[in-house]
């Protein structure tokens, strides 16, 4: 039986992409190759990396506005180095907002000057702190619009001329915004994306060529935009899911149809979490609650084994939190459907009738 897959990342995909990505592993469209076989300089895979570039922008409304696309390796973590080694002259803002925000502040600072432009260290994270610096004369401000660890969200994003970087590897593709406010974004594949394996990175490329520092070839980007992502060989697997995954996006109507089933789905749980005396959102205010990680305790943690008793019988999978915080976590990406919500929400009731 397939599982109600709560899982962080990786995580559920649309059973249309693992279908078809099966169907490629063993024989690409007839070609007599696996997709694991065939090469990144066949016309097969530059057709896919070609319709891949063009889906990623165009999803976000991005096209012909200046910007480049990039499938890279090295998880969203690499782009923690990759961000100020080819951004970074002399000083960027970082909002220190959760575990990853910190950890890209972390590499940044190994490189250059770095100040926190604001933080929500003093309550673990459980909100979005104002930023209480200036924004004059700072080469980039980083943000991380998602925090997957600790489930809260950015609904709003600072004007300002300082470029901004954000860090969407939890919530790109999953709710309307005005993407061309943002001058780079990044993304693990792992999540709303593709599989494991490759990153997304949106640049424009007008904030390129500005530093003084020798870029190792490998992270530079404007190498990697003038070898259209094949400086060396791509990830090619994790970039054919990515593709077949922004193709089922498009298919079922877009950002637009994303945002109104993740909301549907986030009223829902979090309406459960907040009516049911047994539970407590982690996130108390409930503009910074996050539509794709919902945290939530237990407030009897007597009541955590019939409550994993419940989850393992209805095939409820990976609610467990995230192991720095603890507590629960259910994670509604794009591909979770609204019916493994209703089957989560029923265990809790159901715990709330059995107590
Ligand atoms: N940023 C955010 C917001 C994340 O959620 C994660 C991983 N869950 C990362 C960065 C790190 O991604 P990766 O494992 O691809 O390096």
């Amino acid at each position: 039986m397939k599982k109600h897959n709560f899982g962080a990342g990786p995580c559920i995909l649309p059973e249309e992409v693992f279908q078809k990505a099966a169907e490629a592993i063993i024989d690409y469209n007839n070609s007599g190759l696996s997709i694991l076989e065939v090469s990144h300089r066949s016309e097969a895979f530059v057709e896919i990396i070609e319709e891949a570039r063009d889906l990623a922008l165009e999803l976000l409304n991005l096209k012909d506005k200046g910007y480049q696309v990039l499938f890279l390796h090295g998880g969203a973590s690499f782009q923690f180095v990759m961000i100020p080694y080819n951004l970074l002259e002399t000083k960027a803002g970082y909002l220190h907002t959760g575990r990853w925000a910190g950890k890209a502040m972390k590499e940044a600072k190994k490189i250059g000057n770095i100040i926190e432009v604001g933080a929500s260290t003093n309550k673990n994270f459980n909100y979005i702190p104002l930023i209480e610096t200036s924004l004059e004369n700072l080469d980039y401000l980083h943000l991380t619009s998602n925090n997957t660890v600790v489930g809260t969200q950015m609904k709003t994003f600072p004007i300002t001329k300082t470029p901004l970087v954000v860090d969407m590897s939890s919530d790109i593709y999953s709710r309307i915004l005005d993407y061309s406010q943002f001058d780079l974004i990044y993304a693990g594949a792992q999540k709303n994306v593709g599989t494991a394996g490759t990153t997304l990175v949106i640049v424009k490329e007008e904030l390129l060529g500005k530093v003084s520092r020798s870029i190792p070839l490998i992270m530079d980007y404007q190498v990697l935009i003038n070898n259209k992502s094949m400086y060396n060989t791509p990830p090619v697997f994790s970039i054919y899911t990515s593709l077949l995954n922004l193709k089922w996006l498009k298919k079922q109507g877009g950002i637009p149809a994303m945002q109104r089933m993740n909301s549907e789905k986030a009223k829902l749980l979090y309406n459960e979490i907040d009516s049911n005396p047994l539970f407590e959102s982690t996130v108390p205010l409930k503009e910074h609650r996050s539509m794709m990680n919902a945290t939530f305790i237990l407030k009897d943690s007597a009541l955590a084994s019939k409550f994993a008793k419940l989850s393992l019988d209805s095939g409820i999978h990976g609610i467990t939190g995230h192991r720095s915080v603890g507590g629960y976590r259910a994670s509604m990406y794009n591909a979770l459907p609204l019916s493994s919500v209703k089957a989560l929400v029923d265990i809790m009731k159901e715990l709330e009738r059995i107590g």
